[in-house]
């Protein structure tokens, strides 16, 4: 309402007054109104202070709710002026530290959804994004903020879902693949906040369960591979047994020819659960740090040492050179377990090579692991076989995962051997390196770092 508003209704009962004035003759109209304007004229600087201060007291109470902090405004033309600036000033301090408050929860609230490493995305109930914290940004880009989550996310069950949990107001979840070149698998979770009456912050939190689903599958493929690993030499064992009860019962050579192959046969089982065991041990181990000071030289001499009856199973003239080549300190490592990588790598050599292993020793400086020039004892074990195709490198530590499943079976192999190394060089956090060439041959290499003790 304007000041001229204000003073006109003010001065009505001033206009009264002439008007009554007038109409008992106690005064002209002319002068009557003359008087009234004058009147009016007079009321409005009267009531410009007064007014500009209510004024300042409207567009205070307006700003006092916003970001921007005001000045209590001057209100000393107003009456009880001390009780209202009091208040006013109360109102302002308690709405200020209402919103210093609001802001800090908000910014810590914002550093910790980014200090979560799953990707979280908050909408509205409009599907508006309203923030996002930074592994969504990884996951999905930057999305922005206040524009449809669909411009993000152009998942149409996602948002499917999204529109149902908005509608329903029950927090629900779907299972999807995200990113281009290689999806992964996540749980969406979506949340909403559940009050029945006003929904206003809905959270999608992305849990990725790629590794769990890769590892109940390899749980589920290690079992049927275990099982047919076993069931393949009891089926020839109990061949044996059904012919030598019976067609060979009394043929001497064929007897001695069955018996030989159930031994085999036997053995390849024994084998195979030793090998399982090692492997279970060593997984039940994984997280516990070696603490014994090892030498490793000493311990791959005594490798070799052991396998030299194995070699003569082989049928191949065996030759191994160890090479030391310079002073190699001490590592924090547990012997029992390297003894399993040397024997399973230098009889890899011996089973898939030509009879000639060179194992050498070095100490030297690498970056790796994101770590710059850390200081490995490097043991190299070198063969010069039939060596392996790089398309089955990557693959050749996985339990059960054979070249020439044929070749490995007849030399002896359980498929379990580089699977091992793997879990011993992981548990020493250490590094496993494979290079080989066909035809010329593999270069299998362990590399043990010699501050474990401090890194952990
Ligand atoms: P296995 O008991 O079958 O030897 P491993 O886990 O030790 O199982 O090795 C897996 C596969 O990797 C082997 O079946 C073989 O095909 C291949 N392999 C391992 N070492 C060598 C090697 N030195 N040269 C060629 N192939 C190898």
């Amino acid at each position: 309402m304007s000041l001229f508003l204000i003073s006109l209704i003010l001065s009505l009962p001033n206009a009264l007054v002439l008007w009554l004035l007038n109409n008992f003759n106690y005064l002209d109209a002319l002068t009557g109104i003359i008087i009234y304007i004058l009147g009016l004229f007079l009321l409005i600087p009267v009531l410009y202070r007064p007014y500009r201060q209510l004024v300042a007291i409207k567009d205070f109470l307006i700003r006092i709710n916003t970001k921007e902090v005001y000045e209590t405004p001057k209100i000393d033309s107003l009456p009880y002026s001390i009780l209202l600036r009091s208040g006013l000033d109360n109102a302002s301090k308690m709405v200020r530290t209402q919103f210093e408050v609001s802001q800090k929860i908000t910014t810590e609230l914002n550093i910790l959804l980014d200090k979560i490493p799953m990707p979280i995305i908050q909408i509205n109930s409009e599907r508006k994004v309203v923030r996002q914290n930074s592994s969504a940004i990884e996951l999905i880009g930057e999305a922005s903020l206040g524009r449809d989550l669909v411009i993000a996310l152009r998942n149409p069950e996602v948002i499917r879902e999204v529109d149902r949990v908005i509608k329903t107001k029950n927090n629900s979840q779907i299972a999807l693949k995200l990113g281009e070149d290689i999806p992964r698998n996540y749980l969406c979770y979506i949340i909403c906040s559940q009050n029945k009456e006003s929904l206003s912050a809905i959270l999608l939190v992305f849990n990725d369960i790629t590794d769990l689903i890769k590892g109940e599958k390899m749980r589920s493929d290690f079992v049927a591979n275990a099982s047919h690993e076993i069931r393949t030499p009891l089926a020839v064992l109990l061949g044996c047994l059904e012919t030598l009860s019976g067609p060979a019962k009394d043929d001497k050579e064929a007897s001695e020819r069955f018996l030989k192959i159930a031994a085999d046969e036997t053995n390849r089982m024994v084998s195979l659960l030793d090998d399982l065991l090692s492997l279970s041990e060593i997984e039940v181990n994984q997280h516990l740090v070696p603490t014994e000071e090892t030498d490793i030289v000493l311990g791959i001499r005594r490798a070799i040492n052991g396998l030299e009856s194995h070699f003569t199973l082989h049928n191949k003239e065996v030759e191994i050179n160890l090479d030391v080549s310079n002073e190699i300190p001490t590592v924090i490592a547990d012997d029992s377990e390297l003894q399993l990588v040397w024997r399973n790598l230098i009889l890899n050599a011996v089973k898939y090579g030509d009879g000639k292993v060179d194992i050498s020793v070095k100490l030297e400086k690498e970056s790796l692991g994101g770590k710059q020039n850390i200081t490995f004892v490097r043991v190299d074990v070198v063969d010069y076989g039939c060596g392996i195709e790089k398309i089955h490198l990557p693959r050749l530590t996985e339990r059960f995962y054979r070249v020439d499943s044929d070749r490995s079976r007849k030399v002896g192999g359980t498929g379990l051997g580089l699977a091992i190394v793997k879990h011993v060089v992981t548990r020493h956090r250490g590094h496993l390196q494979i290079q080989s060439d066909v035809g010329k041959g593999s270069i299998f290499s362990v590399l043990l770092n010699t501050e474990i003790s401090n890194e952990s």
